[in-house]
């Protein structure tokens, strides 16, 4: 990134963690033995935690680094119904009825997410504030619009279309051609999400080992053994939840989740009138293009938070934030980050049981809600409850000839997106 447009006090890691730092936590001994254990300490992790250990089920989450560490105290915080492929696509692969059953699942993850921080309490800046999808060329605002017109009613309901005549009341930028609202999205703030969820598992008994990275799982007897620098631990059931973070310990999970790197750049402090019009309604914001870019304003409304896949010759978000909003061309940046999202062939994420481990993973860059509700999901199954079922969990999940978790294909594939963004949309 360009040195000169960051901040004297400028840090290399998430705007969450200034208010939300990686917790410190007590130390704890390997056990010999627990009913389940878990891998990673993200939203998927530890929502399955809490479910196990509310039910009763002893319970152990691993985790190769801090608590969070991975995308769940990194994030955007902008809360979706999670599933990328719309309901024409959907139906060509699953047919129309089991189209509308994944469609309705995302929808009650963003319903349930929304409920579980009500619920529990969880002081976490939620707020449905809405999505404003951006149209970066009028063809794409055409396609927006007959999408609309076959789009039936009953899920994600008013949705509704925004004429470039009338953006101006959702965005201060001239670069899109109208858009879409999506009004029951929403915002959190990540990290303190992820800290109310960690406070939780903890005071439900949960136990969590930090910078203890699983290193093999091997079938034992009716259980598992999980080996660790720090000893091994016998475990009745395993669920995996490390999505982006996906590695050799799960190889068969490893071949098909493509980690992708994502960044993201916080503003310093602006002046209030000028966030009141950049982002007028507070929505989270993203666009049509390929190569995806996310921003919002912070939950104190003082900066902009602005997130994207860099390009091959655009390593620096802080030139895509510009194109948006040439107004904040001579603003400072104070903290800048990246984290990995965990992608699949089929953009789809995907839950399931493998050699008899669970896991959830692969939101595709979107996975505040499913990971949460699939997480939770997966322990209510782990404690025998018929509620665990999810329409997820009888898909096939793909993986392509040659690959093996490093994604080659990426540069050649981000050059093309380029290409489509700029000629073809
Ligand atoms: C920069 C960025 C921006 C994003 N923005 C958004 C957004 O705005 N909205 C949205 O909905 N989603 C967003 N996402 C995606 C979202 O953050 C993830 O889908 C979600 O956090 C996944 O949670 P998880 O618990 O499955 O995995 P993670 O939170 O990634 O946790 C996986 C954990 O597993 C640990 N681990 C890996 N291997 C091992 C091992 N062998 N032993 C022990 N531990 C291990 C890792 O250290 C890591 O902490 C974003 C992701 C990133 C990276």
């Amino acid at each position: 990134m360009n040195t000169s447009i960051l901040a004297s006090d400028y840090k290399d890691f998430p705007y969450w963690w200034d208010r939300t730092p990686r917790p410190v936590l007590d130390e704890i001994e390997l056990p010999e033995k627990v009913e389940v254990a878990i891998i990673g300490s993200g939203y998927t992790g530890l929502h399955a935690a809490l479910q196990t250990a509310r039910n009763g089920r002893e319970t152990l989450v691993l985790e190769a680094q801090e608590a969070g560490w991975g995308g769940s105290s990194r994030n955007g915080g902008q809360v979706s119904t999670s599933i990328k492929l719309n309901l024409t696509e959907l139906s060509r692969r699953f047919g129309p009825e089991k189209a509308r059953v994944i469609l309705q699942e995302g929808v009650n993850a963003l319903e349930w997410v929304g409920r579980f921080v009500r619920e529990e309490g969880i002081d976490c800046d939620f707020a449905q504030v809405g999505r404003f999808n951006g149209a970066h060329t009028p063809r794409q605002f055409q396609r927006m619009k007959s999408h609309l017109e076959q789009r039936p009613e009953d899920f994600d309901s008013g949705v509704y279309l925004v004429p470039p005549a009338e953006q101006s009341g959702e965005i201060g930028s001239n670069c899109y051609h109208g858009g879409l609202v999506y009004p029951h999205h929403a915002s959190l703030d990540p990290a303190r999400y992820h800290q109310g969820l960690l406070d939780r598992a903890l005071a439900s008994g949960v136990k969590i080992k930090d910078r203890c990275a699983v290193s093999r799982i091997e079938r034992q007897g009716n259980g598992f053994l999980l080996y660790t620098d720090s000893g091994t631990v016998q475990a009745k059931d395993v669920v995996v939840g490390t999505s982006g973070y996906t590695g050799s310990v799960t190889p068969w999970q490893k071949r098909r989740v493509i980690p992708i790197g994502s960044y993201i750049i916080a503003t310093e402090e602006l002046e209030e009138s000028l966030v009141d019009q950049l982002i007028p309604k507070n929505r989270v914001i993203t666009d049509t293009r390929k190569l995806v870019v996310y921003y919002r304003a912070s939950p104190d409304r003082k900066r902009i938070l602005f997130g994207g896949r860099v390009s091959l010759n655009e390593t620096d978000p802080n030139k895509s934030l510009i194109r948006i909003f040439p107004q904040l061309a001579s603003t400072k940046v104070t903290h800048s980050w990246m984290g990995f999202v965990g992608y699949t062939f089929d953009h789809m994420p995907h839950t399931g049981i493998r050699d008899g481990v669970h896991y959830a993973m692969g939101y595709c860059g979107s996975g505040i809600s499913l990971s949460s509700y699939f997480g939770a999901k997966l322990g209510q199954k782990l404690a025998g409850l018929p509620e665990g079922r999810t329409s997820f969990d009888d898909l096939p999940f793909p993986t392509r000839p040659m690959y093996s978790g490093n994604p080659w294909f990426l540069a050649p594939s981000i050059l093309y997106y380029q290409l489509r963004d700029r000629f073809f949309s």
